[in-house]
């Protein structure tokens, strides 16, 4: 099962990650290119060696790292002299107060947007990608590959041409056209499946098992377990940015659930470290009702996630059989948070509330996490008296098309003045 295309040595450096751990049976396996359990099938995870000791130090030493996601390497699998290799140097990015979305929300423990849109390909998935990267380096990959809903496959490209590595990777034919020019202008090869991302995915776990993928590294496949770490960083950050503080709640997108699930993660390792209060949290799933497979699963009370055919405007999140659905049920419900989806009309309302009230221009994940939080308000599941967290994780310049229907000039006039006063602007 567990494809071990390449051979590994026992001296693999990355950093605190001490070995592989199954998160259903617990048995520990030697990091290497493996992402299932040889023995039950279970998802494989990192465990790590984390530092111990003094928190004020931690937090310092954080504090004077790179504005980037290197400042957490002592907590992440990486070598300690990660920052100095050629990388995109992702995250850092912007948590805005939002208190213009806040006043129309009436949130009023405080309301933050963190804007991921700032990455270098312009979505979260330089994170994940930065890591598997390194990982990759390690066990010796010579060409980077993924499965993915768009984003990835851009953030996947343009880590390769930075790091020197080939790279082939593969979308559904039928993307946002600023998905696909993404994924291709940065050199490497993008093949398009004609299928969905379920289809695709099942392409990639094929390729993986046949010599034809031999050396190649699938970030979200057989790289996995160290891509899902680069998703703590987001927990990481909103804490350092809150000032070593916990949100109260927080909302997270949902497509295969690994960042949900990664975030969770994050702050639990924050909590055990001393570096931020141990004090309850809430995290909710978004999804797009066109997509939501998690979000049905919760509200009927199921632990099984039925897989979905994917029918949405929100297609980074277009995953009908999410491979982390189940953990990210437990968490919503070990938290007390929620899961919730919203429609195609109520997400591009919320991208354009998102762009009204603070400027900022969500992808249409964007839009289904504030939609979301709006209707999760409105249905008392989330408390507008604390703080709460938003995820923008990409950029509508990618998913115009989205809006472009509904979005355009209020006029277009002749030149001149007399054309301007009739068209009733002038205040
Ligand atoms: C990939 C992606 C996500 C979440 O992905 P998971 O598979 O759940 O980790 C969220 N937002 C955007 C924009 C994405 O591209």
């Amino acid at each position: 099962m567990a494809a071990q295309t390449v051979a590994t040595t026992p001296t693999v450096d990355l950093g605190p990650a001490a070995a592989l751990s199954c998160r259903e049976c617990k048995e520990r396996f030697p990091l290497g290119p493996i992402f299932a359990c040889e023995s039950c099938f279970g998802p494989l995870e990192i465990a790590y060696d984390l530092p111990a000791g003094d928190p004020e130090a931690l937090r310092a030493r954080i504090e004077a790292g790179p504005n980037s996601i290197w400042r957490y390497a002592p907590l992440l699998p990486v070598p300690a002299d990660v920052a100095r290799k050629p990388s995109l140097n992702p995250g850092f990015t912007k948590l805005v107060k939002a208190d213009n979305l806040a006043r129309e929300l009436g949130v009023t423990g405080g309301l933050y947007v963190k804007d991921d849109s700032g990455n270098p390909t312009h979505s979260f998935k330089d994170r994940v990608v930065a890591i598997a990267v390194e990982a990759a380096r390690a066990f010796g990959f010579t060409t980077l590959s993924c499965s993915s809903t768009g984003n990835l496959a851009g953030a996947v490209g343009a880590a390769a041409a930075r790091a020197g590595f080939r790279s082939c990777v593969f979308i559904p034919h039928d993307l946002e056209q600023g998905k696909v020019v993404m994924a291709a202008v940065y050199g490497g090869e993008l093949v398009g499946i004609e299928g969905n991302y379920d289809d695709v995915n099942r392409f990639c776990s094929e390729l993986i098992g046949d010599p034809l993928g031999e050396g190649w590294g699938f970030v979200n496949v057989n790289l996995r377990p160290y891509y899902g770490e680069g998703s703590k960083t987001l927990a990481y950050e909103i804490c350092e940015q809150l000032g070593w503080r916990l949100p109260d709640q927080i909302v997270v997108p949902i497509a295969s659930g690994s960042q949900l699930t990664k975030i969770d993660k994050g702050l639990q390792e924050l909590i055990a470290l001393g570096l931020v209060e141990d004090r309850p949290y809430k995290i909710f799933g978004a999804q797009a009702e066109g997509c939501s497979p998690v979000s049905v699963a919760f509200k009927g009370g199921h632990d099984v996630v039925r897989p979905q055919k994917p029918d949405t405007i929100a297609k980074s999140l277009a995953i009908g059989n999410p491979a982390d659905g189940p953990y990210v049920l437990d968490i919503a419900r070990r938290t007390g948070g929620a899961v919730e989806d919203v429609d195609d009309a109520q997400i591009v309302e919320a991208i354009k509330l998102l762009a009204r009230t603070e400027g900022i221009f969500a992808e249409t994940a964007g839009g289904v996490t504030v939609g979301v939080t709006r209707k999760l308000i409105e249905a008392g599941l989330l408390d507008p008296a604390l703080s709460t967290v938003v995820l923008n994780t990409g950029d509508g310049l990618k998913t115009l098309d989205a809006v472009a229907p509904t979005t355009g000039p209020t006029a277009t006039i002749r030149p001149s003045l007399d054309a301007f006063r009739d068209a009733g602007l002038a205040h």
